[in-house]
């Protein structure tokens, strides 16, 4: 009854991107070398051994991805297997047990319908967001990689990722911090780069921009990733994504790529110095949580150099928003087969 009381009450257009209770998570254990039986549970803590070498040595890893009611009613998971992929490669990078696709994918779609009533209705911004998460759950005091592992789902509704919603916003250039390292674990969506990420973050927030914009460790002379989201800038009908090592492979970039070839434009991955973005037409931040953020201008904090892009979402990078949301909400033919319908919700 509490519960229904909660979702009835819900402002689903108001909602921030935040943290909101839902009913219920799965969790999985893998012990003695396989994963055991997926459990159903209702609380939103996890008994945890103090030694947990995820509390010690960072062995953990998370993805984010979303479930979206669309026009027709229907609930569609975006290129889930994708997040199952990386997932393996963090638990690769970082010697944990790997959690198979269909494990995942089996897992995640029960996250989803067990909290089916706090999916979002279609066309008030806000979806079902889905946090996987494995770690290393066994003891450990040496450096070593566990024993056990836990993977876990929970689902969390939430609201746009900026309040003012399309809405080019001002990033920071940063030359003090480095949120991986050239050869380190930037490829890999593990916790531990985030941690490195939050104080330049915190100062740049303070300092009035929505995000930090990471050059590469070695050089501080090419672009490497807008916060927790890949780069982009668009100039001569093309679209120029960066190239490097200790970048996270977004999902949502990769997918902008192949949209932005289907609606007629060139495509770069490569290297993207500072000095060229002086050239860019516009420029954009992508990932999950915002699809895009258009950037409205970009300030070196070292030396105050600026470059602007404009108050207005540009034509390019509109476009490509409203392709890949209309794919993932039902209004734009899914020609690729990025999505999937979860069935009897
Ligand atoms: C998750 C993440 C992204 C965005 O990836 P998507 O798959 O598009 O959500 C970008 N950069 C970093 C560092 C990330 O952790």
């Amino acid at each position: 009854m509490l519960t229904q009381e909660k979702t009835m009450n819900i402002e689903w257009g108001t909602l921030p991107f935040a943290y909101f209770p839902t009913d219920f998570n799965v969790r999985v254990t893998y012990k003695n070398g396989k994963w055991l039986e997926p459990e159903v549970s209702d609380s939103e803590y996890i008994p945890i051994h103090m030694a947990a070498t995820a509390l010690h040595y960072g062995q953990e890893a998370f993805e984010g991805l979303k479930a979206y009611r669309g026009i027709d009613g229907k609930v569609r998971l975006f290129r889930w297997q994708e997040n199952a992929k990386r997932m393996r490669r963090s638990a690769e990078g970082i010697m944990m047990a790997e959690v198979p696709e269909e494990l995942f994918g089996e897992v995640i779609k029960k996250a989803v319908k067990l909290n089916a009533k706090y999916i979002p209705p279609y066309g008030t911004g806000a979806t079902l967001y889905v946090r996987p998460l494995l770690f290393g759950s066994g003891p450990q005091v040496g450096v070593k990689p566990a024993m056990e592992y836990t993977f876990m789902v929970f689902v969390s509704p939430v609201g746009p990722y900026f309040k003012e919603g399309f809405k080019p916003v001002p990033i920071e250039i940063v030359h003090d911090y480095d949120r991986a390292a050239p050869l380190g674990t930037g490829h890999i969506k593990v916790g531990g780069n985030y941690a490195a990420s939050m104080r330049p973050a915190d100062r740049a927030h303070k300092e009035g921009f929505a995000s930090v914009l990471f050059l590469d460790a070695l050089e501080k002379k090419y672009i490497d990733e807008a916060g927790p989201a890949n780069f982009y800038g668009i100039k001569d009908n093309t679209y120029i994504t960066p190239q490097s090592k200790s970048i996270l492979p977004s999902i949502t970039n990769m997918s902008l790529e192949q949209i932005a070839k289907d609606i007629g434009l060139k495509v770069e991955r490569r290297q993207v110095s500072v000095d060229e973005l002086e050239t860019f037409e516009e420029a954009g931040a992508c990932g999950t949580a915002a699809i895009i953020s258009p950037i409205k201008k970009i300030v070196d904090r070292s030396n105050g150099k600026v470059y602007e892009y404009g108050d207005v979402a540009g034509p390019v990078s509109t476009k490509l928003y409203e392709q890949l949301r209309g794919i993932q909400e039902g209004t734009v033919e899914d020609t690729h087969g990025w999505t999937e319908v979860i069935e009897g919700i």
